[in-house]
C-alpha cells in the first residue's frame, strides 16, 4: 500500500499534477524510516525531524504529528515484510510555476515501504570511498529533495569504484552524499558539529548515546581532510549503511585497511538495538 495525501491507497490511485513544486523546483522534503523485524527504529527521531525540515521550508501540514504518525504506522503495517524502509516525502503541492511561494497550496504527501536487506558484507569488510569538495548549499540540515549536489558526489565516487563520497568544504569534512562520517583518533570518536552545513543523522544520534554508554569519548569539533587522511578509524553512518566502516579513502587503507575495534564495538551495541530480544 501506498501512503497519498493522507490516506493509504493502491499505486493507480496516486495522481501527481504536472504543477507540482516538488516536480519544478524540488520544493519539498523527505524521511527515510528504517523497519526492523516489522517494527519502525527511532521513529519518533525521524518525526521530530521532519517537523523541523517542515518548519524550515515553511511548509504546514494539514496533519497533526500525532495524526502523521499515526499514518506513519497503518503505513509499516502494511508492509509484511521484516527489514525495509519507510520512505515519506512532502512536497508544497501544485500551484502556478512561479519563484514565490504560493498562497494557497495543498501539500502532497507520498509514503511508501520498501525491502531493504542489511548490507551484512560490506558491515564486516569495509567500504571504498573518495573525497570531493562538498558543493552542497549552506542548508544541509533540512531533509530536502532537492539532492542534484548529491546525487553526482555519489555518481562520481560510483565511476571511481567507491561506494561513497566523503565531502570536504574549505579543508573540513562535513558529511557524505548521503551518511555522516566520523574518525577515531587515539581513542576518541569525532564528527563534524550540527549545524547547517550537515544532516543531524538519527544514526549519528543513535552513536553518540552508544558512545557515551560505552564510556567512549565524543567529540562534535570536526576534523580536517589531514586529520581524516590520517585518522586510526573512519566509519559512517546511516539509516540504511548503519555503522559502516571506512577501510580506503581516495585509494589509501585506512590504518590497517580493516575495521576498527572502535567501529566494531558500535556496530555491536547499534545491532543490539534493534535485534528482537530473543536473538540479543
Ligand atoms: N547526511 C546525509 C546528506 C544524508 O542523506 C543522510 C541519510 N539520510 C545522513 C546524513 C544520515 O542520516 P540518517 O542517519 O538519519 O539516515
Amino acid at each position: 500500500m501506498f501512503l497519498w495525501n493522507g490516506r493509504l491507497v493502491q499505486e493507480d490511485e496516486i495522481q501527481v499534477s504536472y504543477l507540482d513544486r516538488g516536480y519544478y523546483f524540488g520544493d519539498g522534503i523527505y524521511e527515510v524510516f528504517r523497519i526492523y523485524d516489522g517494527k519502525l527504529f527511532e521513529k519518533q527521531a525521524h518525526l521530530n525531524r521532519l517537523f523541523q525540515s517542515l518548519r524550515e521550508v515553511r511548509i504546514t501540514l494539514p496533519w497533526s504529528e500525532a495524526e502523521l504518525s499515526a499514518m506513519v504506522d497503518s503505513l509499516a503495517e502494511t508492509f509484511g515484510k521484516k527489514d525495509g524502509i519507510l520512505y515519506l516525502q512532502i512536497t508544497r503541492g501544485a500551484a502556478k510555476r512561479s519563484h514565490l511561494l504560493p498562497e494557497s497550496a495543498e501539500p502532497s504527501m507520498l509514503g511508501y515501504c520498501e525491502e531493504v536487506v542489511r548490507p551484512v558484507e560490506q558491515l564486516k569488510k569495509g567500504i571504498n570511498t573518495i573525497t570531493l569538495d562538498d558543493e552542497r548549499w549552506h542548508k544541509c540540515h533540512i531533509k530536502s529533495l532537492n539532492l542534484l549536489a548529491n546525487t553526482l558526489a555519489r555518481q562520481e565516487a560510483a565511476d571511481a569504484g567507491a561506494e561513497e563520497a566523503i565531502l570536504v568544504r574549505d579543508g573540513r569534512v562535513t558529511e557524505c552524499t548521503a551518511s555522516n562520517v566520523m574518525i577515531v583518533k587515539k581513542g576518541v570518536i569525532i564528527t563534524h558539529p550540527n549545524g547547517p552545513l550537515i544532516l543531524d543523522g538519527i544514526t549519528k544520534q543513535v552513536v553518540e548515546r552508544l558512545a557515551k554508554l560505552s564510556g567512549i569519548p565524543y567529540r562534535n569539533a570536526g576534523f580536517t581532510l589531514e586529520e581524516l587522511m590520517d585518522a586510526d578509524e573512519v566509519f559512517v553512518t546511516s539509516t540504511t549503511k548503519e555503522v559502516m566502516p571506512v577501510t580506503m579513502i581516495n585509494g589509501i587503507k585506512v590504518g590497517s585497511g580493516i575495521p576498527g575495534v572502535i567501529t566494531q564495538l558500535l556496530q555491536h551495541g547499534f545491532e543490539q538495538k534493534f535485534k528482537p530480544a530473543a536473538a540479543a
